[in-house]
């Protein structure tokens, strides 16, 4: 077998076969552009939604003898011997390429294994003879070939092109091309990292001496890869970002493209590197949000483009979240996908507002329900009668901001004893936490009055009345209080989270993803150690919103007179000689606990 690469761009290309390998065959040939006719008596729903689409022509009828002489490039998937073999026979004599499936000897063409970083391909192949062999060692090129190859290829390619204008002699080009691959790769590992502008421009210049070798460190912080092509569906927790799992957020740090909804906004990784894709598809305010199907095409799309991506959800991704939609959509499509949980709010949010949801013989079932389903015309899914005649049990109902009224009405309905407590939780579990307890009877009208909005979960039931003394969160010395500081080192950013502030920490330069974090809540101030901190998020302030009354807590005079030469207009400088803890005190004598 002879190895090329094929430009199928814009060519015609035959697919016989419409099942599950011939989906995975198809999603091949359309992430290179080529242009598919499946023909397929009964083609599963996946291949029919892109026929829908305009993306593939489809004809749902058998293989007729001949057809495949028309086409540039045609692969059978079908699981009737005669009707490959037929396939085959026509392309073959029509001198098109040919491969059936698993059937060597009826291909003219073998399809490699293959490993994409960007514009680098690796392709692997036995000439047939193991693909047990072939399969395994892709796993390990994918493992070791991590995504810094295909910013590493930009640059490579880059690089090239900046040679190409300078007018070398060939022997003068091929020692810049060396010293630019072996200080950027290591031959030992196959770690790549893209050069700075310095030593790329020293790479431009070399005269062939040695030049001092890339840090270990570099290297190994560029690499870190799973698997490419995979969805991760991630839950996000309830808004805290430390409440983000581990995995969760290996996952982001892996991640080529993030897709998040608003609720899970806080959670994101200030640190996330710039070159991630980050897609917002959930509600902003005065805009619609991204629809579900939407959705699911992009995820689709993105996983088809081979990138690594983290669909991240607030809470928990199967709790009334829609993301077992997602994954169907992902499973219907053939790409890889997987789930990681998250902390559902339903445990987390009254868990930071005192209530624990179970208590030995209090509350021995704890029910989560979707309250919007109290307003829906479709007719009620929910027994809220059911619900009513359990007085040992705790209901957190999630969206239950409009539908409170008619849920309380329909529990009160059904014999539920109207002193029973109850408590809504907006924003649970950030700075922005606001609770509001009350008989149930009376909620609804203490909701109101509190003008409580959305996100909020109520929960009825006798274990509310504990948060008359398990307030750890809300009655902590600076909850409410969410701080910006600049790469946080040393205590002060760890003191200041013990005592209930929220820190978001900002790397230098700012990062998309941290200006996401940063207007995903209201901000009460940042925290400065100097002038270079100020002027950064100073920078940002437009962008943000931020008005002139925003607090500058300055670490050194030299922060405090920047910040002010700025405009702020609400500076305090606090002595460097202040400990941690005399800093938590001289914001909450000014400013106090926000609840
Ligand atoms: N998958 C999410 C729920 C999504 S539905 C989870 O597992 O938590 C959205 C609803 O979740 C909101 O209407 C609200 O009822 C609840 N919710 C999510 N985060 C919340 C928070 N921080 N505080 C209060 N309620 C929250």
């Amino acid at each position: 077998m002879y190895p090329v690469m094929l430009a199928v761009h814009k060519q015609r290309c035959l697919l016989v076969g419409g099942g599950g390998i011939a989906l995975r065959k198809l999603n091949g040939l359309m992430a290179h552009g080529a242009k598919v006719t499946v023909v397929a008596p009964e083609p599963i729903p996946s291949i029919e939604h892109l026929a829908k689409e305009n993306q593939i022509d489809l004809v749902r009828r058998p293989y007729t003898k001949g057809e495949a002489a028309d086409y540039a490039l045609v692969i059978a998937a079908t699981d009737d011997r005669d009707v490959n073999r037929q396939v085959y026979e026509d392309a073959e004599g029509a001198g098109v390429w040919v491969n059936v499936v698993d059937d060597p000897p009826l291909c003219t063409f073998h399809l490699p294994a293959r490993v994409q970083r960007g514009n680098l391909q690796i392709a692997i192949a036995s000439e047939g003879v193991a693909p047990f062999a072939v399969r395994r060692l892709r796993k390990l090129f994918e493992v070791h070939f991590g995504h810094a190859w295909s910013e590493w290829m930009e640059s490579a390619a880059r690089f090239r092109r900046k040679i190409r204008g300078m007018n070398l002699t060939r022997v003068e080009e091929e020692a810049r091309y060396d010293a630019f691959f072996d200080n950027t790769v290591d031959a030992v590992s196959f770690k790549a990292r893209v050069p700075t502008d310095e030593e790329e421009q020293a790479y431009l210049t070399t005269d062939g001496a040695p030049m001092e070798s890339p840090s270990e460190e570099t290297a190994t912080d560029q690499m870190d890869s799973p698997e490419t092509g995979l969805v991760s569906l991630v839950g996000a927790g309830p808004g805290d970002p430390g409440l983000l799992t581990i995995r969760g957020q290996r996952r982001l740090a892996a991640a080529d493209a993030v897709v998040y909804d608003r609720l899970a906004a806080t959670s994101l990784p200030c640190d996330l590197a710039e070159r991630v894709e980050l897609h917002c598809v959930g509600k902003q305010a005065g805009e619609h949000p991204v629809p579900q199907e939407k959705i699911n095409d992009m995820l689709v799309q993105l996983a088809r483009e081979g990138k690594r991506v983290v669909r991240l959800k607030g809470g928990d991704p199967y709790v009334f979240g829609r993301g077992s939609e997602e994954a169907e959509a992902l499973s219907a499509a053939g790409l890889a996908f997987e789930v990681v949980p998250g902390v559902t709010s339903a445990v987390a949010v009254p868990a930071y507002a005192g209530i624990p949801i179970t208590h030995r013989r209090e509350a021995v079932r704890a029910t989560m329900v979707t309250a919007h389903e109290a307003i829906k015309s479709d007719g009620p899914q929910v027994r809220w009668d059911l619900m009513a005649g359990d007085p040992h049990a705790s209901l957190c109902g999630y969206m239950g901001v409009t539908s409170l009224p008619s849920v309380v009405e329909k529990l009160l309905k059904g014999g539920l004893d109207p002193e029973t407590p109850a408590a809504m939780i907006s924003r649970g579990t950030t700075s922005a936490q606001h609770v509001v307890r009350a008989s149930i009877a009376d909620l609804p009208r203490a909701v109101i009055d509190a003008d409580l909005a959305p996100p909020a979960l109520f929960i009825i039931g006798p274990t509310v009345r504990h948060a008359d003394r398990l307030n750890w969160f809300g009655d902590s010395l600076l909850h409410g209080q969410r701080l910006v500081m600049v790469s946080p080192a040393g205590s002060l950013a760890d003191t200041l989270e013990q005592n209930g502030a929220e820190i978001v920490a900002v790397p230098l330069p700012v990062t998309p993803a941290s200006r996401v974090v940063m207007g995903a809540l209201p901000l009460t101030g940042c925290v400065f150690y100097n002038s270079e901190e100020v002027d950064a998020l100073d920078e940002e302030r437009e962008g943000l919103g931020w008005d002139h009354d925003m607090v500058a807590w300055c670490l050194s005079p030299e922060a405090a007179n920047r910040a002010r030469s700025l405009g702020w207009r609400n500076v305090t400088e606090l002595l460097p000689s202040n400990s941690a803890i005399d800093v938590v005190k001289t914001i909450y004598a000014s400013y106090g606990n926000r609840k």
